[in-house]
């Protein structure tokens, strides 16, 4: 058994030595028969919350009333859930109620895919009920009984389906691609953040391009914010290398620049991100026309730093289809020898020149500084206050602030 299961093996032996069941589900046992990392351990029993709390002297009430007590053990933290049905569903999002029960087969029954709908026991068998075994093999996303029902019952299940075929390079079984193409409409009933979060994932799988291209066959692509009207550049962008992006704002800029947004701001409102996100990727979008337009300049890299500038240079690439690695490290030394790296490093400041020129203070002061900024980036002026000054006086004279 791996490490993960071994450490949280003492919670299934205390909830078992108090007379109940409990057993690995889920995420974990999934990418453990997969040999992929293993994320959250998670763990169903049949004691209920008000017994699971009784039995470990650190939890955490994080939603009794749906099941699950974390249980706190040598630092790491573990969701411990109830076995459990729902009621009838309402609103294609959530169940009129759950009841817990004593069952293993019926809480596994009423989970997602067969591939998430396995446990297993704390000597390490496989309890495999649905088949999930089987699909593993076929590598094949399969819901757990009716996909037609479970996809009306809990409509953010098909964004996860897709998201699971891009992150295990599944392949989505037939009925259950039916069932999203029946089914897609009803995502306009789940929220725009559970969207958001199951669409970041998707992008980040490694198989993003077959299910950005499921997105569009299967019209979900329809319900998503701001991108309904537009199936022909989604998936065009399935041509292009998605894995060479790596960080959660290089999709945004990427997928912003490929669908031609032309308001990102209010694009990336629409999906709720966090405003710092939409923030950098409304700059880094505008960096990355002048890129793509003009190349690397000192002045570019200057503004963007280097952290954005190798996250332009990275969506570039994916943009241009190459892969250049070194051109990372040419990047870092171009910015490490960049004549100033800030306003600070500049030899002169706005009040040096206000004690040159005698004008008004004013937006012209902030204008020739960046002139000057432009001027010493590009190893057109040198940056050194008595050659600044000159500089200053002999322009200034000339009335022609580009000199
Ligand atoms: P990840 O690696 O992203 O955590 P996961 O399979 O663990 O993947 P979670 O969202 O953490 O996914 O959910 C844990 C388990 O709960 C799933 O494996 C599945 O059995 C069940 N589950 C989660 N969401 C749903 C849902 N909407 N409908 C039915 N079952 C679900
Ligand atoms: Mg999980």
């Amino acid at each position: 058994m791996k490490g993960e299961f071994l450490q949280a093996l003492p919670i299934i032996e205390t909830i078992q030595e108090n007379g109940y069941e409990a057993y690995f589900v889920g995420g974990s046992v999934r990418d453990f028969l997969l040999d992929r990392k293993i994320g959250d351990v998670d763990i169903a029993t049949s004691a209920t919350p008000d017994e699971v709390q009784k039995m470990f002297p650190k939890t955490i009430d994080v939603g009794k009333k749906h099941g699950t007590v974390i249980v706190l053990l040598n630092g790491k933290s573990y969701e411990v859930t109830t076995f459990r049905t729902e009621g009838q569903y309402v609103d294609y999002r959530k169940p009129q109620y759950v009841r817990f029960i004593r069952s293993l087969k019926e809480d596994l029954r009423r989970r997602d895919f067969t591939i998430n709908a396995m446990a297993m026991d704390k000597t390490g068998e496989i309890i495999d009920y649905f088949g999930g075994k089987n699909d593993l093999k076929n590598r094949v996303i399969r819901t757990v009984g009716n996909p037609y029902e479970r996809f009306s019952e809990d409509a953010l299940r098909m964004l996860r389906a897709l998201r699971f075929v891009s992150q295990l390079s599944f392949q989505l079984e037939e009925e259950t691609k039916n069932a999203i193409i029946r089914w897609n409409r009803l995502l306009k009933e789940i929220s725009i953040e559970r969207i958001t979060n199951e669409m970041e994932k998707l992008f980040a799988g490694q198989s993003s391009n077959q299910a950005i291209r499921l997105l569009a066959e299967t019209d979900v692509y329809r319900h998503l914010p701001g991108i309904s009207h537009l199936q022909d550049r989604l998936l065009k962008i399935t041509d292009y290398p998605l894995q060479q992006l790596t960080e959660r704002e290089d999709y945004w800029l990427f997928l912003t620049y490929m669908l031609k947004i032309e308001d990102v701001r209010m694009f990336l409102q629409q999906w709720k991100l966090p405003r710092k996100l939409i923030q950098n990727v409304a700059l880094q979008r505008e960096r990355l026309s002048v890129l793509l337009e003009k190349g690397w300049t000192n002045y570019l890299l200057y503004q963007a730093g280097i952290d954005s500038a190798l996250q332009l240079e990275r969506v570039k690439q994916v943009l241009q289809k190459e892969k250049n690695v070194s051109a990372f490290q040419t990047l870092k030394d171009q910015y490490i020898n960049l004549p100033i790296r800030s306003r600070a490093d500049l030899a002169i400041t706005g009040k040096d020149i206000l004690d040159i020129i005698e004008k008004k203070p004013g937006q012209w002061v902030s204008k020739y500084l960046q002139i000057i900024e432009e001027h010493v980036l590009n190893r057109k002026l040198e940056n050194d206050s008595g050659n600044i000054k000159e500089w200053l006086i002999h322009c200034n004279q000339k009335l022609d602030e580009n000199c």
